[in-house]
């Protein structure tokens, strides 16, 4: 999966509680000086769910939408 496609974690919004680590189905992320950060990108299935639980929101997922008619799509 490209890099683009990763959970994005702000590290300044971060605050160490690992719920994202303990939670991701896939075992992608895990902990770095007490910040979470992806370390398996190969295994990251975009399940979603480090998103939806973080309690700070420092983690989003790009998703890619593509319209009607479109053959590429527009990320947001
Ligand atoms: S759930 Fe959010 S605040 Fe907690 S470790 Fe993960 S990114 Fe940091």
């Amino acid at each position: 999966m490209p890099s683009d496609f990763l959970p994005q974690i702000d590290p300044a919004r971060c605050i160490g509680c690992e719920l994202c680590v303990k939670l991701c189905p896939s075992g992608a992320l895990g902990m770095l000086n007490e910040v979470a950060i992806v370390t398996a990108a190969e295994d990251c299935d975009y399940a979603g769910i480090c998103q939806e639980i973080c309690p700070t929101e420092a983690i989003s997922l790009a998703y890619v939408i593509v319209f009607s008619g479109e053959k590429g799509g527009r990320r947001l």
